[in-house]
């Protein structure tokens, strides 16, 4: 079978009953950053996400220091989701032999000003040649052992939240996005997140994955989700990646306008955490029941 037909999600699962967490990691394959054991009261949390030219990014059209700045942004937004601080990150190149270094650096500047912002440290990488440009960043952070946050705590009865506004980032907000890192700290300080996850694929997908995580199900509204003025339509909102928004859950009770006040951002609660044999639905503006599949919803 080729990996186009067996898809992303389906390898990563081969690969992780292929390699069982064998060590004390608390979490290896399968969540944001894999969790391992560091000192008494804490975590240490490790991810990594790749850019390649023309895949994810077109030079004609985004500067260097653009793309940057993206591929950090969304390791650490990868550590917010497990209500992390990031600490260091390492930086590894692909890069044609004909590229100016001029480029490079502005590619490396784009890095620089984000990292002071988050207080991120590079410490290595790896370079080597190919006939795109290609970036790998990994990122190392910690966590108290009480604050992580992971995909797999949802329970039955739960509110879900979304931070921010989705869908339409392919007009600028895939690249200016703001990793959540300070909201999900204070997440995790003032309310009992049973589980959490950044939206990079889609809010369709990104739920999916905490209710296959968790072994819940789910309902959301459609009238309640908060579409961004850059959405095509609401069908944006459920399955435009790269917003990299906070989805979390919350036990029940818990308030919107608490919410907001404290994070100082709009939060939306979208949906309930249901048993998993109900499956995961989306209730349409017209009030019809709908599945909601990784890609979005079937309209009929
Ligand atoms: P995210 O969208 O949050 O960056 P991914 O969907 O890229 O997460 O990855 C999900 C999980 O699968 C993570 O734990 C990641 O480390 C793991 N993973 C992805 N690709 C591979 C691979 N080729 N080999 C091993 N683990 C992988
Ligand atoms: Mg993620």
């Amino acid at each position: 079978m080729r990996i186009g037909t067996l898809g992303e999600f389906r390898f990563i699962e081969r690969v992780k009953k292929r390699f069982p967490k064998q060590s004390n990691a608390v979490l290896s394959i399968g969540d944001d950053c894999a969790v391992l054991g560091f000192t008494r009261g804490r975590y240490l949390l490790v991810t990594s996400d790749m850019l390649i030219q023309d895949v994810h990014f077109d030079l004609k059209k985004v500067s260097p220091s653009r793309v940057g700045r993206k591929a950090l942004a969304a390791s650490l937004s990868d550590i917010a989701a497990m209500a992390g601080i990031p600490k260091y990150y390492v930086v590894s190149l692909a890069v044609p032999a004909g590229m100016p270094v001029a480029f490079l650096d502005d590619f490396y500047s784009g890095m620089i000003k984000l990292a002071k912002e988050y207080g991120v440290e590079l410490i290595g990488g790896d370079t080597n040649r190919a006939d795109v440009f290609i970036c790998d960043i990994t990122v190392i952070g910690e966590t108290e052992k009480r604050s992580l946050a992971r995909r797999d705590g949802a329970k039955t009865g739960d509110d879900i939240f979304v931070t921010g506004s989705l869908g339409g980032s392919i007009k600028g907000k895939q690249y200016d996005f703001t990793p959540r890192l300070r909201e999900a700290r204070i997440l995790v300080r003032d309310f009992r997140i049973h589980s959490m996850i950044d939206i990079s694929d889609g809010l369709a997908s990104d739920l999916c994955h905490i209710t296959d995580a968790s072994g819940v199900g789910a309902v959301i509204y459609e009238a309640r989700l908060p579409v961004s003025r850059d959405a095509d339509s609401k069908y944006g909102a459920l399955s435009d990646g790269e917003d990299y928004e906070l989805l979390f859950t919350l036990p029940p009770g818990s308030d919107d306008t608490v919410l907001n006040r404290k994070l100082g951002l709009p939060v939306t609660k979208i949906g309930k955490v249901v048993q998993r044999r109900r499956g995961v639905k989306i209730v349409t503006s017209e009030g019809k029941k709908r599945r909601l599949e990784k890609s979005g919803f079937r309209h009929f």
